[in-house]
């Protein structure tokens, strides 16, 4: 689960004055074009609840406001899709928190000149998210049944450089490297050797570090002239990336 424990009271409190079980949106209907004032409503009033809780990247912002996240999370309700809380999205994975979703993508200081490096695309929601703020985005899912529906519903909306590959993320995408960016959305006990190989010189990295026992920590993690220079942000829960076979 990815989760931000210090937002964790706060989302619980807001998900009680929020309404009652709204149905969804057809998850096929061209956003542009079909979407109501509600959605963009929910979606205005989750982004404000980001901003006030810290995120100050007008991007970013920006980018959030822009995604319909209840069409990454077709199953929802309007309340959950636009609560600030991860959801199941099937195959025992979830759909980051978005206030984590921002704080990530913001720390990772994205340009539009930057080609992305993303682990675990799940739904597809941070690699559209990303594909607003970088050139090209590539992003490696380990379970075909989340790759194949994220790679149809990111084209379907029109995010055409967003490339997803099914495979494993501790390998990275060696043909495409080096990255400016990479964002891995599923933590790994140690950070993997061939991802911050394939970070470009004047790179940034934002993880999940750790595991059950020790606990997790999101890092960034900079490379200067070939050095890697690491802090933690701050804890976080998010689902163990797995080991391909
Ligand atoms: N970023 C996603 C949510 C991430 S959930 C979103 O916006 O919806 C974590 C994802 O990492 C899951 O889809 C999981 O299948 C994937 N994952 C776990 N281990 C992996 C690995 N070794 N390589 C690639 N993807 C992996």
């Amino acid at each position: 689960m990815a989760l931000r424990p210090a937002f964790l009271l706060l989302a619980a409190l807001t998900s009680c004055t929020r309404g009652s079980r709204t149905p969804v949106l057809d998850a096929a209907a061209p956003v542009e074009l079909a979407e109501p004032s509600e959605t963009r409503e929910r979606r205005e009033e989750l982004v404000r609840w980001i901003e006030v809780g810290g995120v100050k990247s007008r991007p970013v912002l920006d980018a959030l406001r822009k995604v319909p996240r209840h069409l990454y999370a077709p199953d929802a309700t309007l309340t959950d899709a636009y609560g600030d809380w991860p959801l199941p999205i099937g195959s025992g994975q979830t759909i980051s928190q978005p206030s984590l979703v921002a704080v990530m993508t913001e720390a990772l200081g994205v340009e539009p000149r930057h080609k992305a490096l993303e682990i675990g695309p799940g739904t597809g929601y941070q690699a559209a998210v990303l594909s607003l703020l970088a050139r090209d985005v590539y992003t490696l899912e380990i379970l075909p049944e989340l790759g194949e529906v994220a790679r149809a519903r990111l084209s379907r909306l029109g995010h055409r450089n967003v490339h997803v590959r099914i495979g494993d993320g501790y390998a990275g995408w060696p043909e495409h490297a080096p990255f400016d960016r990479i964002i891995v959305t599923a933590a790994p006990p140690e950070l993997p050797k061939a991802l911050t190989d394939q970070l470009a010189d004047g790179g940034v990295l934002v993880a999940p570090i750790g595991d059950e026992r020790r606990g997790q920590w999101l890092v960034r993690v900079k490379k200067i002239g070939g050095e890697l220079a690491s802090e933690r942000l701050e804890p976080v829960r998010f689902v163990p990336m797995v080991r391909g076979r």
